[in-house]
This record gives structure tokens, sequence and C-alpha cells, in this order.
């Protein structure tokens, strides 16, 4: 694992949640990016080395939607970059972490991604991504 890559942060509404965390951190998102796939809009901000990525579930049938309704709006996840995301899939899987997706799909910001499920993190859904170059 090279570094915290960025945090997720899962909002109600990614305009409102856009004006809050450009006050906080004094700049503006970088990048708005809708992932069909994920049924999300993201935006992204720069602090640092690390970015924070803020989500927003488009209608009900997706993962932040869901995550909104049960638990409220907060961090979502904590994503890590790695330089070989299949390698980093399967050495965690040998150490008997539950891999959510065990072939990595795209996700925002041009990466390859994948998931390990919260019941084996101490309830911390940890991305894994990989640039895609
Ligand atoms: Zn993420």
């Amino acid at each position: 694992m090279k570094k915290v890559e960025h945090i997720g942060i899962a909002v109600s509404n990614l305009d409102i949640a856009n004006e809050l965390y450009t006050k906080i951190l004094g700049t503006n998102p970088y990048k708005t990016e809708f992932v069909d796939l994920e049924g999300v809009k993201t935006s992204f901000f720069q602090s640092g080395e690390t970015k924070i990525e803020l989500l927003e579930g488009i209608g009900e049938n997706n993962a932040i939607s869901k995550f909104i309704k049960k638990r409220g709006e907060g961090i979502h996840h904590i994503a890590f970059e790695v330089e070989d995301i299949l390698y980093e899939i399967k050495r965690l899987k040998d150490r008997g972490f539950k891999i959510i997706n065990e072939t990595p799909k795209k996700g925002a910001d041009n990466k390859l991604i994948c998931f390990i499920h919260p019941k084996s993190t101490n309830h911390v859904l940890i991305e894994l991504c990989q640039e895609i170059k």
C-alpha cells in the first residue's frame, strides 16, 4: 500500500457539500464525475497528497443512498493507493480478508478499484485503487 489516496464521504446533496468542503479546504473541487455503473455523482478535492471524495447517490438503488438511509451521512470508505491491485487482492484474500469484488472495476478519477468487506476490517470499508495508466 502506498498511501491513503482518498477518503470517501457519503453526502445527500453534492452541491451543498461541495460548498461546505470548499469553505473547509479553501479550494474548489477539481473534478466532478458521474459513475454510471455505481449510480453515484462524485466530486474530488485535493488536500496535500490526499483527496476527499464526496459521493451522492442518484436515486435509491445504489450503495451511497443505502448507506445514508441506514447510517446517515458521513465517512463511507478509506482508499489506499496500490501499485498492483491484483497482487494486493490476492495477498489480502490469502490472509483471510473478504474481498467484495475480486475483479477490479473502473471507478471514478481514472482508477481501477476493489473493496474489502467491512466485516473483515473493523467495520471500515476499505477501497484499493490503482491508477489506470
Ligand atoms: Zn473512493
